[in-house]
């Protein structure tokens, strides 16, 4: 099948497998450039590991430190008129190149936050590894069915309290225009909490712990976002953000329950990214389009295997993880420098649909949305027939 990308809003329904795959070697040749990271990881389980920073968390971990990594992510398989999900074919690429570097890799694809994906991985965990020393979780999806219940939460992108408006991306035609988002009602914030928040962490660590394969001086890693004022009422102070909230509550609550194995519990806050999680959220895009132009301008830069490599390198296993005063690890500080804010928020305050091209980045935002999904990657011949229903290692074992 020759495939080309079918974007339908903030979605691209198609994904390239070569593509995915160059996608995947150029992560790893990025951190295997800044070479080994001393004392680093040596086993590792990423959760939602195969798309954005789950998959770049995987990469540094096991092309900078040489880890054994277990990755668990739900994609879709491809069939032979239909492409799989792009992390269906990330995963396959970055398994290939574990096994070209004698790496151990072992994938599964199934539903993290039920009971059975998790006794599927520990089972693994004891038979292969024995133990892990760091866990990274690393989901982001839009509904979760309670293990326990079998209830279905679905979380929602609303502002808490009022109804918010606010300037707006439309990431394919690069109109710039105005969108009011209505104030979260009924239990949404509570149902973006139960999916999106700490307690399926917790129920992980729970029960890696009770299985005894966390090992001595284990620490785990949640992804959180924090961001500007402008949107603040869309992502910090948001239903998002009450979840983001539950999760540092969690943190707390895990480093008590690390701290017999001298553990640790992190929450990172990362850099705004385009992934396929945060070009759903509204005004986002935009503010990621004119940060882009900003810290591309100042050579400061960096997608997410620069960040999740510099969050292991610097700070995780150099002994200076640098928390703030809510002990929060932040490798969004290069975003958050108040020479970047000042000039977005000056752009801000300026961009309408005339100027964007000048204020922002919409080609770089628009050719990182596209190598999410595998288009636009150089030595990639897109013209060529492509086998579309290949499968993933460890899956196919
Ligand atoms: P993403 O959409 O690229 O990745 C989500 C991952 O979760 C994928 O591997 C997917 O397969 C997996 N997943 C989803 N539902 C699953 C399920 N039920 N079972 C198993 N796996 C499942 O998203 P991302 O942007 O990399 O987000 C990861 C984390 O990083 C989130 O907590 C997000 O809030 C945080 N974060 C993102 C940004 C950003 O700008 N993108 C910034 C800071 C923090």
């Amino acid at each position: 099948m020759i495939i080309a990308p079918k974007i339908r809003g903030f979605i691209c329904t198609t994904a390239h497998p070569e593509g995915c795959a160059k996608h995947v070697a150029e992560q790893i040749a990025v951190v295997k450039s800044r070479g080994l990271i001393e004392n680093g990881p040596k086993r590792v389980l990423v959760i939602g590991s195969s798309t954005g920073y789950g998959l770049s968390s995987r990469i540094a971990a096991a092309f900078g430190a040489n880890a054994a990594t277990i990755g668990v992510a739900f994609e879709r398989p491809g069939e032979a008129d239909r492409p799989a999900t792009a992390g269906w074919y990330n995963t396959r690429a970055f398994e290939q190149e574990a096994a070209a570097a004698g790496l151990y890799a072992r994938s599964f694809n199934g539903d993290a936050f039920s009971d059975a994906v998790k006794k599927e991985v520990i089972d693994a965990v004891k038979a292969d590894l024995g133990q892990v020393d760091l866990v990274i979780y690393s989901l982001a999806s839009p509904r979760r069915t309670d293990p326990k219940t079998g209830e279905v939460y679905k979380s929602v992108l609303k502002p808490v309290g009022e109804s918010y408006t606010n300037k707006n991306l439309n990431t394919t035609t690069g109109v710039v225009n105005e969108i009011t988002i209505e104030p979260a009602e009924g239990d949404d914030i509570c149902q973006t909490i139960a999916v999106m928040g700490g307690e399926d962490w917790e129920l992980w660590t729970d029960a890696l712990l009770e299985a005894g394969v966390l090992a001595e001086g284990c620490q785990t890693v949640a992804y959180s976002y924090i961001g500007p004022s402008m949107t603040w009422p869309i992502y910090k102070n948001g239903t998002i953000g009450k979840a983001k909230e539950d999760l540092e509550r969690v943190q707390r609550l895990l480093d008590e329950k690390l701290a017999p194995l001298h553990g640790k519990a992190w929450v990172s806050v990362n850099k705004a990214l385009v992934t396929q999680a945060s070009s759903a959220i509204p005004v986002v895009p935009l503010y990621i389009s004119l940060l882009y132009k900003v810290m591309k301008d100042e050579g400061t830069h960096e997608d997410t295997i620069e960040q999740m490599d510099r969050l292991l390198r610097d700070r995780l296993y150099k002994g200076n993880p640098q928390p703030d005063e809510a002990g929060r690890i932040r490798v969004d500080d290069w975003e958050m420098k108040p020479q970047v804010q000042d000039i977005v928020a000056e752009r801000w305050a300026q961009v309408d649909t005339e100027n964007f091209q000048q204020l922002g980045d919409f080609a770089g935002y628009q050719s990182s949305f596209l190598r999410l999904f595998g288009f636009g990657l150089a030595g990639v011949d897109y013209s060529a027939d492509t086998d579309t229903a290949v499968g993933i290692p460890s899956l196919d074992k």
